[in-house]
């Protein structure tokens, strides 16, 4: 289990989402480069927290980022984005 800071750049709001499956090194990059570093998945996981529905972003959107990882562990992983 880990949760992801995510911005909305439009509003600069965080709101934290959480993910039920570990972390590892390849996390990192799905992330920050990989399919979840996508608006459609940003932007759905952004509106989840909010209890809003998804705004079906465009996938090479750019207002959605993810800021900062969380670990079990209270461990803080910044991102490089
Ligand atoms: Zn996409």
């Amino acid at each position: 289990m880990f949760k992801v800071l995510i911005k909305n750049k439009a509003t600069n709001e965080v709101r934290e989402t959480v993910f039920k499956f570990n972390w590892h090194d390849h996390t990192e990059f799905w992330l920050t480069e990989g399919s979840a570093s996508c608006d459609c998945n940003l932007g759905k996981w952004f509106a989840d927290a909010g209890n809003e529905k998804d705004p079906n972003c465009d996938c090479c959107g750019d207002q959605y980022t993810p800021v900062k990882v969380i670990l079990e562990n209270g461990t803080e992983v910044l991102l490089c984005i």
